[in-house]
């Protein structure tokens, strides 16, 4: 069987979902969305949602851009989305506390923020206090982002997929892309384990998997490595926190039901989602260190999730070079939640042949990037 569709998107996690429904909106009819397994069950739905960079002072410049231009589109993109899907994904500013043991451990982050004009609060122990009363009173250093929104992830894909059902978007689950189909230098659709598709462009937007999928069809490399990180979740009631709470590279996110998601951990274990004893441990250890009072919650779930990582930690986002048809959107690594809209602003210009809001060329799909480094 063979159909002929104006998009294919490889991939329903949120930066194909998100692709899908910005291309029809945008006018394109003919949109169909595969996905392996179930639509939005991958990194997107294993992420924490915190619509801001965990480190913004380590990434390069050009993500600070692309992260600023997606918080910009978030409020609308959210709109539109609950307007189709009919409830809420928790799209909510909770604010963001920073933590620290000594001056210098903000220093750089407070640096960053006053060169980019971002703004944040240094607040004394009382103020913290008063802010997030179960906060541990170890920390020396509080430092508060008040205008960060997080999103529920795993609403957000179910109020996606519902979106672009609603649009008349197709969605094929369980059903793995084996490669594209390819003529000369021109992509012309999928073949999957039932299937050939044929459509006059196709988006590989398949997180982790994107680089296998690349070099089974174009004998070309696209480096992607899929960088394991493990959650947890606990329930507090009455609701425990506030804001979002970072130590040390781990962070605790409050839901507004009381839910508290505890991440993460990274680990280079390649496509396997295990869950190890030793990161409970940690991410447990860590969470009673920020707010001690955690220690009598009830546990709920762990689960872990693989980010798509580029060496350079810049989503591949544009059309390889010499071929045509084809929209490379991958890579996103830990802020792919928070670069969705931005991202499928992109692919959606490029699809079209339209002027891009932001300059897309550090995103190049065939830039140079270095080995793989954790
Ligand atoms: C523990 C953890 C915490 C995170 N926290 C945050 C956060 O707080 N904020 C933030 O912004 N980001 C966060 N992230 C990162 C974010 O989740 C990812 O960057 C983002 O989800 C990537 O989206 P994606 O659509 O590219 O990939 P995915 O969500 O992985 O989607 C890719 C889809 O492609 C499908 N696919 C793969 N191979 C094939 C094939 N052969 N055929 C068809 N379909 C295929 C998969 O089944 C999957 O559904 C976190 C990630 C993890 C793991």
């Amino acid at each position: 069987m063979s159909q002929a569709y104006d998009v294919i998107i490889v991939g329903a996690g949120v930066v194909g979902l998100s692709s899908a429904v910005m291309l029809r909106q945008a006018g394109i009819k003919r949109i169909l969305v595969v996905d392996k397994g179930a639509p939005g069950r991958e990194a997107s739905w294993a992420g924490g949602g915190i619509l801001s960079p965990i480190h913004p002072h380590k990434y390069p410049g050009p993500l600070a851009a692309l992260c600023a231009r997606s918080a910009t589109l978030y409020p609308k993109f959210i709109k539109d989305i609950e307007e189709l899907a009919a409830f809420s994904t928790e799209f909510r500013s909770t604010g963001l506390i920073r933590l620290g043991q000594n001056s210098d451990d903000l220093a750089e982050i407070q640096a960053f923020h006053s060169k980019h004009g971002t703004p944040f609060r240094v607040l004394d122990k009382a103020e913290a206090k008063e802010i997030e009363p179960a906060l541990s009173p170890d920390f020396s250093t509080v430092l508060y982002e008040a205008d960060i929104n997080q999103v529920r992830n795993p609403r957000l894909l179910k109020a996606l997929i519902t979106a672009c059902s609603r649009l008349g978007v197709e969605l094929l689950s369980d059903d793995p892309v084996e490669r594209l189909l390819v003529s000369g230098d021109t992509v012309e659709g999928v073949q999957t384990t039932r299937a050939a598709y044929h459509g006059e462009e196709t988006v590989l937007s398949a997180g982790a998997w994107s680089g296998r999928i690349m070099e089974r069809s174009l004998r070309r490399s696209l480096k992607v490595v899929p960088i394991h990180g493990e959650m947890l979740r606990v329930e507090t009631f009455p609701p425990l926190i506030k804001a979002i709470l970072i130590h040390d590279g781990h962070y605790l996110i409050p839901r507004a039901d009381g839910q508290v998601i505890i991440g993460s951990t990274l680990h280079d274990w390649g496509f396997d989602k295990k869950v190890c004893l030793e990161s409970v441990q940690g991410l447990l250890a860590a969470a009673i260190r920020i707010v001690p009072a955690l220690a009598h919650c009830e546990w709920k779930q762990a689960w872990a999730g693989l980010r798509p990582a580029s060496p350079d930690r810049l989503p591949y986002i544009g059309r390889p070079v010499g071929i045509a048809g084809l929209t490379v959107a991958t890579g996103h690594y830990r802020n792919g939640l928070l670069l969705g809209p931005a991202t499928a602003e992109a692919v959606t210009s490029t699809i079209l042949g339209t002027d891009p809001t932001l300059d897309l060329s550090p995103y190049a799909v065939d830039r140079k990037v270095p080995e793989f480094r954790l």
